[in-house]
């Protein structure tokens, strides 16, 4: 039978695999409507996620809720979650090993909620989800096809939050979203100029 979302986050509140379960405060597993067209993916949890519990909840959190609001969007209508469920110390980059180890979890969260499409924020969701090395400048704003889902990268909002340009390409890329959720499914083409089957999922 498959797992529900309640029983993966009781299994990951338990999780061992990495050191960050040591200094984290809370599991920051995900939050949002579990039959969601569209999940974001984020990169680790900050201070005020790692206090509270919750994904984006500072201040890249308050520009992704105004970005939502202008597709019509709001948290309800969406799941979002991170590569990393545990806080890194001082907010560092993610480490290898701990993307490693956390990728399982992402990877049953997607599969249980089977978002149509994948909105990776930032780099290192980006390259996790598209597998392999990306420079986000080339990719954000296109549709790529991985496993069945449609990957869409966008600029990580706290990128976007002291310049200038980078949030204009994030509003636009917003609107590409707005554009690619409400086409029908049969409209888009199976295979994108950039798709490439992988086995990811
Ligand atoms: N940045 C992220 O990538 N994730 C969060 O949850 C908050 C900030």
């Amino acid at each position: 039978m498959t797992k529900t979302l309640h029983e993966l986050y009781l299994e990951v509140k338990e999780c061992r695999q990495c050191g960050l379960c040591n200094t984290r405060t809370n599991l920051v597993f995900g939050v949002g409507d579990e039959h969601a067209d569209v999940m974001f993916v984020g990169e680790a949890p900050g201070y005020h996620e790692d206090q509270q519990g919750e994904p984006f909840v500072g201040a890249a959190g308050q520009l992704l809720d105004r970005l939502l609001a202008s597709i019509d969007l709001t948290r309800r209508d969406i799941y979002i979650a991170n590569v990393l469920k545990c806080r890194p110390p001082d907010n560092r980059d993610p480490l290898p090993e701990e993307v490693k180890a956390c990728k399982p979890h992402l990877i049953e969260q997607i599969n249980i909620i089977k978002p149509r499409v994948l909105c990776t924020l930032g780099r290192h969701a980006s390259q996790l989800l598209l597998e392999q090395n990306v420079s986000m400048s080339r990719v954000h704003g296109k549709r790529f096809r991985r496993s069945g889902y449609d990957i869409f990268p966008i600029y990580h909002p706290a990128a976007a939050l002291y310049a200038r340009a980078t949030l204009a390409s994030l509003e636009e890329d917003f609107g590409r979203l707005d554009e690619l959720l409400r086409a029908e499914p049969e409209q888009l083409p199976e295979e994108p100029e950039q798709a490439q089957q992988m086995g990811l999922f």
